[in-house]
């Protein structure tokens, strides 16, 4: 006789290290073991993008969930399989990886959407975690210390019914690993130019570069970001590469979203959290050594510097133009102060909602001559330097200096961007997810695996 079917979100995290791994990857393996064990997917994997600024990261702060019906009398043996997975593929190794991995049967509760809400907005204690976890009924499986456990509880609560977008990541084989990606540039130029907007920061132009592959040891091949599924879908077909593929996934996402930016004051933007804070340019931007750009902002409950980093190219441009007076809204996370630096907003983004207006003085020009008048001294008029002619009674005039910017949002290239930042051809996009399940997928809708790749259970 068949079991009942249970609704079970298995949300894991912290399994990949610097030198190696990625938790896509294992998301990937992870959900064609469910699919061979009966399980039927309720979602696309999910990729979590979390607080972007948190100290424990190794790359992007990615934690993922599987969202499944499963039979309840598979579940025991499904979990075994999944821990088993992350016993041999995470890298246990390396002494900041703490694997952790989170099922939870049923829905997620309120309280576990209010941690996943805070897991990208803010900093979550692992005690607190924890705590969620056990209240909640979540069965946990840590490999190590417990860290992990917050992307792995806040995956199983993120479930994506607001903006969101779709990537689909294409993994290397195993001999291709730390070699050069061979995926063709030019096939990625003329991809983008078919699927712009529906798929998103392909390339950078400012720095003609392609940024859906990496560059690190990691087993990505590519990835192709984008509104939906069928985008990314159809834009990998137009890439051309040459080495094997092994695998690839679409995941739903909340990267290009902006979900980390949260409406703050100087005064609360504590460090490491990501903010959105409202307040007047209060000192001249300066470039710094190193070529970054910063100035202070002011909102009446403090100041704080605001930096435009290097990487963020010409971005750097528009900071160094705002004048004291300009009103603005910051976008960034908060760098804790380092020897050389004070606590300083990393921008991300920035809005200028009011230039204030440059009025500058300038001296009368002589009747007689045309040459510009020079001050007698305090009240006492204006002289020619060229004919000598004196002009007691003329004034200075003072007139308004154009602006280089203009009110507007200004965004650093895409080659600047954090994979949570919503790039500029998604604004007006923005979708609602609507609530889960989705309608059922098919496996073939989000996964594919090379026959001659295929693993050993
Ligand atoms: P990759 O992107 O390559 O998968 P990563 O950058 O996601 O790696 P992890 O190895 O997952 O980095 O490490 C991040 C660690 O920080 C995890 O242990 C996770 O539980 C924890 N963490 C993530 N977000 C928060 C947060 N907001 N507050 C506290 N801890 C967090």
């Amino acid at each position: 006789m068949m079991g009942r079917e249970l609704t079970v979100h298995v949300g894991f995290d912290d399994t990949d290290s610097a030198r190696g791994g990625c938790t896509t990857y294992l998301a990937s393996l992870a959900a064609e073991r469910l699919v061979e064990l009966g399980a039927r997917f309720l979602d696309y994997p999910n990729l979590v993008r979390l607080n972007p600024n948190v100290p424990w990261k190794t790359r992007g702060n990615g934690a993922l969930c599987l969202r499944f019906k499963l039979e309840d009398d598979r579940l025991g043996e499904a979990v075994e399989v999944l821990v088993k997975l992350l016993e041999k593929e995470a890298v246990l190794e390396d002494p900041y990886t703490n694997p952790a991995l989170a099922v939870l049967v049923g829905w997620p509760s309120v309280e576990l959407r209010r941690l996943a809400m805070k897991a990208v907005t803010g900093i979550v204690k692992v005690e607190e975690a924890l705590k969620v976890a056990e209240e909640e009924g979540v069965e946990l499986h840590c490999l190590k210390e417990a860290r992990g456990v917050v992307g792995a509880l806040a995956a199983l609560g993120e479930t994506l019914e607001g903006d969101h977008t779709y990537e689909l990541i294409a993994y290397r084989a195993p001999q291709s690993l730390g070699s050069p990606r061979k995926v063709d540039a030019s096939s990625v130029v003329e991809m983008d130019r078919l699927t712009r907007p529906l798929t998103f920061n392909n390339l950078d132009f400012e720095a003609f570069r392609v940024l859906i592959t990496p560059h690190g040891p990691d087993p990505v091949l590519y990835g192709v970001r984008g509104e939906t599924a069928e985008a990314v879908r159809h834009a990998s077909t137009l890439i051309k590469v040459e080495e094997p593929v092994e695998r690839w996934t679409i995941f739903r996402t909340n990267q290009g979203t902006d979900a980390h930016l949260k409406p703050a004051t100087v005064a609360d933007a504590h460090e490491h959290l990501p903010v959105a804070i409202k307040g007047t340019v209060a000192s001249k931007p300066r470039t710094i050594p190193g070529g970054h750009v910063v100035f202070t902002l002011s909102d009446g409950t403090g100041n704080i510097d605001c930096a435009a980093y290097e990487p963020t190219g010409s971005f750097r441009k528009i900071v160094l133009a705002l004048q004291p007076g300009d009103e603005v809204v910051v976008y960034g996370g908060v760098r804790p102060p380092g020897p050389s630096n004070p606590k300083t907003i990393n921008l991300e983004k920035l809005l200028i909602v009011k230039l204030t207006s440059l009025r500058i003085a300038i001296n009368p020009t002589c009747k007689r001559c045309g040459a510009k008048l020079e001050s007698m001294g305090k009240g006492k008029g204006y002289r020619c330097r060229k004919c000598g002619e004196q002009y007691p009674h003329a004034k200075k005039t003072w007139i308004t200096k154009p602006r280089k910017l203009v009110e507007t949002l200004y965004i650093p290239p895409p080659r600047a961007h954090r994979h949570l930042t919503k790039p500029y051809s998604r604004y007006g996009r923005e979708k609602t997810g609507g609530p889960l399940p989705l309608a059922p997928l098919s496996p073939s809708q989000f996964l594919w695996v090379n026959p001659s790749f295929k693993k050993a259970p």
